[in-house]
């Protein structure tokens, strides 16, 4: 990571001033890049800092779970969520119709050379996150709460295409 920023002063004019919208671990991470070359940050985000889904989760740093949403393992299982308030996809009625260039989006996706892209893209992002939360953990003086202890993963069945 640090090597990709030190290519990003090359293009960053570190007298900017960004906007991050979303103030999540994603957000924050970008803002903290930022920061480090010099630029001013502001977030948009109703919700304020980390209380999305990086409010509270598992706190496992799942870098070797490669796994796309744009799977077309997940096709059957659509209509089931659709139907289900409190499932995965909630789409409020009126809502189809504009979300359908997006679905038609996710669903190319799908597509066997799509789905391996992203899985490489997806898996070269994880490489080495860990080393980056290392770093980005000991400039906080917070490197006691990353502990590595290896992870155990269990399946009853496996309905995921696993690469
Ligand atoms: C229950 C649960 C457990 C999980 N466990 C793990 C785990 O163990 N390991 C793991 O690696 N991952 C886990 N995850 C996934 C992980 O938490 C997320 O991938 C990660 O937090 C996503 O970060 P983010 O910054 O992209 O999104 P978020 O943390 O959701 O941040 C997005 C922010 O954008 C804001 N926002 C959205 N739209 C707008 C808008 N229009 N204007 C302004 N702000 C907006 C939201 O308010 C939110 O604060 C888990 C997720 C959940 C829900």
């Amino acid at each position: 990571m640090n090597k990709q920023a030190n290519t990003h002063t090359e293009i960053v004019d570190n007298n900017k001033h960004f906007a991050i919208v979303g103030a999540g671990i994603v957000g924050i991470c970008c803002a903290l890049e930022l920061q480090e070359l010099g630029c001013r940050v502001t977030f948009f985000d109703h919700q304020g800092f980390a209380n999305g889904c990086s409010h509270g989760n598992a706190g496992h740093f799942a870098t070797e779970q490669v796994f796309q949403l744009a799977d077309p393992a997940i096709l059957p299982q659509i209509p089931k969520m659709l139907l289900d308030p409190l499932g995965p996809i909630v789409l409020k009625s009126g809502y189809l119709l504009k979300a359908l260039p997006w679905f038609a989006k996710f669903i190319s996706n799908m597509r066997s050379k799509r789905f391996q892209h992203n899985h490489q893209a997806l898996q070269s992002l994880n490489k080495d996150a860990i080393e980056y939360y290392r770093s980005l953990l000991a400039k906080a003086h917070a490197s006691h709460l990353l502990q590595i202890r290896g992870s155990l993963l269990v399946y009853e069945n496996t309905p995921l295409a696993l690469i």
